[in-house]
């Protein structure tokens, strides 16, 4: 690997410009935001005028069914999407305005994210798939090798250090997906259908870990579900129908009901 590339300047700069007035505990806030893809009779609006906030230490399970927008919102979030209008700020900055340059540099230092189908690098084991995002942000030391192994311990992964993504099970894949996606300690994490490929019991297990790392570290999380039940571990759940927010539950009660279905 080029450690050119590898060994750049940790440090964001970008012009005052960029930057928003906004609450100090909000990292994200959306406001308006609209996504068009095609034109004419071909126009879907995969978003429309979608406006919420999520805090410091706040979980959001983002629901919704298959083509109600979840993905583009979160990859608009991810700043690799740009809204067809509307304002996304993190940590006060406003993403949208940024250059390619510096959202690329912007995602790699404060954005975490975790897919379905992890991404992890095959040829690398589940220590340097962790170590692979200090490195690419300048921050592999003494230190940074340290906590990855204490991170993928709190996973449950100590006895998988060395071991290749294809010798796990789906749930381990999954663990140091999120691993990865912590480690960096970015502002803002985001995971689309993380437990998709697991089955009931290893799913809870997972987005409870998920919520109880995102809680501990102070971050504000984003987790798109098509499955309600896993939004037991939330702090707010945003309901997405036809690209517009149908609903927004805070608060366990309202939250429980929400997932039983009485509203
Ligand atoms: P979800 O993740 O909730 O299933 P998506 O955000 O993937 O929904 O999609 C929302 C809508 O936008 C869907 O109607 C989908 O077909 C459409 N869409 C998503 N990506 C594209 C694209 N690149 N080009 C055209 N339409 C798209
Ligand atoms: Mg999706």
């Amino acid at each position: 690997m080029d450690t050119q590339l590898l060994s750049t300047n940790p440090t964001i700069t970008i012009g005052e410009s960029l930057t928003f007035q906004v609450a100090a505990e909000d990292v994200i806030q959306v406001q308006g935001v609209t996504k068009v893809y095609g034109s004419g009779s071909n126009t879907v609006y995969a978003a429309e005028d979608v406006t919420f906030q999520v805090r410091k230490g706040e979980f959001v399970g983002l629901v919704g069914p298959s083509g109600s927008g979840k993905t583009t919102m979160l990859a608009i979030l991810a700043a690799l999407l740009q809204p067809t209008e509307g304002q996304v700020s993190i940590d006060g900055y406003d993403i949208v305005a940024m250059k390619e340059s510096q959202r690329v540099r912007f995602r790699r230092e404060r954005i975490g994210f975790t897919f379905q189908a992890n991404n992890l690098v095959p040829y690398l084991t589940v220590r340097e798939n962790v170590e692979l995002m200090l490195r690419l942000n300048g921050r592999l030391n003494r230190q940074g090798r340290e906590r990855v192994v204490e991170l993928l311990d709190r996973l449950g992964l100590s006895e998988r250090l060395n071991s290749l993504p294809n010798q796990l099970s789906g749930g381990q894949k999954q663990r140091v997906a999120i691993a990865r996606s912590l480690i960096h300690e970015p502002s803002l994490v985001l995971a689309d259908e993380p437990t998709a490929s697991l089955d009931t019991e290893r799913a809870y297990q997972v987005t409870q870990l998920y919520a109880d790392l995102i809680h501990e570290q102070d971050k504000a999380g984003i987790m798109v579900t098509h499955d309600l039940r896993m939004c037991r571990y939330v702090d707010k759940l945003i309901q997405m129908k036809d690209g517009k927010i149908e609903a927004v539950y805070e608060g366990n009660q309202a939250i429980e009901r929400a997932i039983n279905g009485y509203h």
